[in-house]
């Protein structure tokens, strides 16, 4: 595992999907990013001095980009203050500094060979999986893959690219729900209302030892865990959560 490296890095480009949603693309060189899919970053808004043990308050986000390429990004949701003043403070050319990599939110290594990555997403949850999609899509997966990802509005679909190209790959399926009606979703929205476990559930019966990766609100990641287990009788082992609190 690569150790944790402090970077400064300039802000390409700041995406908006909603007025609490937004995407961050820092521009990096390709060495820093030999993180494993699933890894996380700190990102500061604070000025940090190298020279200095001390870093400054932060908060941490799953890297939503490939790894091996010259881009970091991460995909944020405003819900306190810190995020809050990211909103506020963030500037497309800025440099800001990060800290990275991060986590054993890793697929690869959470999962034995050829059994069945589910993979659950609430809103900004789906992050820490679009590293995995892009490295499957690129080199294959050596197992099925099913994605289960919620949105509550169109516009705060994300990586709509991504899961164009994932529907055509064969060893993956996916199924995207949405709450809300509303603009253009260029057709990779399947269902509508709230992401339905039970379906989830059905559509993976009949691949090999499905296992349930959950990501997302912490409100749904308790509901849906303790719902495996109990409804439908799903083992401890076969459930993994990437707690973001
Ligand atoms: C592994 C992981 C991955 C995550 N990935 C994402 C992601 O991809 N996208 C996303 O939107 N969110 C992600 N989060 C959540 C994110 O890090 C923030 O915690 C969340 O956005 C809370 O918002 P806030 O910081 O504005 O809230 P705040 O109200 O500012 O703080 C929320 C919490 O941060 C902690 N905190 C408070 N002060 C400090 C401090 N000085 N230093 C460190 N922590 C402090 C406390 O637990 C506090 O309750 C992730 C969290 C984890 C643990």
């Amino acid at each position: 595992m690569p150790t944790p490296t402090k970077i400064k890095a300039p802000l390409t480009k700041i995406t908006r999907f909603a007025d609490d949603v937004f995407k961050l693309d820092f521009a990096v060189e390709r060495k820093y990013t030999r993180f494993k899919p699933g890894q996380f970053l700190h990102l500061t808004l604070e000025d940090f001095d190298p020279t200095q043990a001390y870093w400054p308050e932060s908060r941490v986000f799953s890297i939503c980009s490939a790894p091996k390429t010259n881009t970091l990004s991460i995909i944020y949701s405003v819900k306190g203050a810190y995020t809050t003043r990211m909103r506020d403070e963030l500037v497309e050319g800025g440099e800001y500094w990060l800290k990275l990599p991060y986590g054993d939110f890793i697929i690869e290594q959470l999962l034995p060979e050829g059994e069945t990555a589910v993979l659950v997403a609430g809103g900004t949850g789906i992050s820490p999986y679009v590293s995995y999609l892009e490295q499957g899509l690129e080199n294959g997966f050596g197992r099925h893959v099913h994605l289960a990802y919620a949105v509550r509005s169109p516009e705060r679909l994300s990586f709509d690219d991504l899961l164009s190209r994932t529907r055509t790959t064969e060893t993956f399926t996916q199924r995207v729900w949405c709450e809300t009606d509303g603009a253009e979703d260029n057709g990779i929205i399947t269902d509508s209302g709230p992401l339905d476990l039970d379906s989830v559930v059905a559509d993976v019966a009949n691949f090999p030892s499905p296992h349930y990766l959950l990501s997302g609100p912490p409100g749904m990641l308790a509901t849906f865990s303790s719902k495996l287990k109990t409804d439908h009788g799903v083992d401890e082992q076969f459930i993994h959560i990437d707690e973001w609190e």
